[in-house]
């Protein structure tokens, strides 16, 4: 509920307070958390009749939410979201598994008073080695104020006492800095268009751009790419992708699997002159649009970037372009990759789009916010 579609409180709520929503008619609503610093006021728990919020109900939610994934990945595969915020019903919580890690990422201050009561049943029902809380810029005042900061260590304690964190995902080790990292750590969202883009990398020459720890650029290899290049402006990104790539070296990829490493400005760099020598190129930047205002200056983006890099590929490749802005639908996304790729002599194919994957639900339009498209370089036009 935004705090300009409540009417009237009975008294100035504190954040982390349980709000108790009536209607205009004085008709129970429901109930949620109250953060007063947040344009979002009151995350709702729950809608309907009235019910008691006690740890045997938190018990249940959990339960919910993690009997969603818990037979849906083999062991190969040991990095998932077990909670994707109010998509599961936990507005503004985000609990993701890196193998033995859990990282907590919380979205509102109103959870921070919480902490103690829910962080047991974690321990209790997963068990895990160690719980880190990751806490979104928005909240870091007030977390300050209770003590609470971002990256660390919550319960038990890190293997080896540090991050990186190792966890597999298909078979493949990569390391998640669960401390520091964007997000909590690692892009879990993308898991099953990196499966797609191995399926099409065989004797392919690949780019990966934003290629952050590198994740789309080991399925490439180990889907039997000639040659893969991790492009990304961060050099700590390039470093775990490196070391992600060597870590796998003659176990699960390829023992002569080229890979390079490119440090750039991706706008700049798709943009500059440069030969058509590519076969497949991952488009997958940060979220463009961060606000509604934004929308238009992210297509632009978006649009900037499919042409570029449709210009390097030659006949016969295939372009996958993502979004992650929310702001950003997919109809628009689409409709601007594709404008994109319209120029030249050579015809634009869609092969598929794509959302995001079951870990990731979206139970309402705006949370729907992963979407990728791949398009072949196809033949001439007449
Ligand atoms: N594809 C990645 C996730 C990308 S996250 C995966 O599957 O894991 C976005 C990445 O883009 C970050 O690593 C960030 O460093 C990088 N980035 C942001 N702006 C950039 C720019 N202008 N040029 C190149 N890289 C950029």
């Amino acid at each position: 509920m935004f705090a300009d579609s409540i009417a009237g409180l009975s008294r100035p709520g504190k954040t982390g307070e349980m709000a108790v929503v009536y209607d205009t008619r004085d008709r129970f609503l429901g109930l949620g958390w109250y953060d007063a610093t947040s344009p979002l006021r009151v995350r709702m728990l729950h809608v309907g009749s009235p019910v008691t919020i006690d740890l045997a109900w938190w018990r249940q939610r959990l339960e919910t939410a993690l009997s969603i994934r818990e037979k849906r990945f083999d062991p190969s595969t040991t990095g998932w979201r077990w909670i994707h915020g109010e998509n599961d019903g936990w507005p503004g919580w985000v609990l993701d598994r890196y193998g033995p890690v859990l990282v907590l990422k919380l979205y509102t201050a109103a959870w921070l008073p919480w902490l103690d009561p829910l962080v047991p049943l974690l321990q209790e029902r997963l068990a895990p080695a160690a719980i880190v809380l990751r806490l979104s810029r928005n909240m870091a005042i007030e977390a300050e104020k209770q003590g609470r900061r971002d990256g660390t260590v919550i319960a038990g304690s890190l293997p080896g006492d540090s991050s990186p964190v190792l966890f597999e995902e298909h078979g493949l080790l990569f390391e998640a800095d669960v401390l520091r990292g964007q997000k909590t750590g690692f892009f879990l969202d993308q898991r099953e268009n990196r499966v797609r883009v191995e399926s099409l990398a065989r004797g392919r020459i690949v780019l990966n751009t934003f290629a952050y720890t590198g994740g789309f650029s080991l399925y490439a290899a180990r889907g039997g790419a000639l040659i893969v290049e991790s492009l990304d402006s961060n050099p700590r990104a390039l470093d775990s992708a490196r070391r992600n790539f060597e870590r796998n070296r003659g176990l699960r990829l390829p023992r002569d699997a080229g890979h390079e490493l490119i440090r750039a400005d991706a706008f700049e760099w798709l943009a500059a002159p440069g030969a058509s020598r590519y076969d497949l190129i991952v488009l997958d930047p940060p979220a463009l649009a961060q606000r509604a205002e934004d929308r238009p200056s992210a297509l632009q983006g978006y649009e900037h970037l499919a042409r570029n890099a449709w210009k390097r590929l030659r006949p016969g490749g295939i372009l996958a372009a993502a979004s992650c802005s929310a702001q950003v639908g997919a109809k628009d996304f689409f409709q601007v990759v594709q404008e994109a790729t319209r120029e030249g002599p050579r015809l634009a194919r869609v092969l598929e789009t794509t959302g995001q994957p079951a870990d990731h639900p979206a139970c309402f339009p705006e949370a729907a916010y992963l979407k990728c498209i791949y398009l072949l370089k196809a033949g001439t036009r007449r």
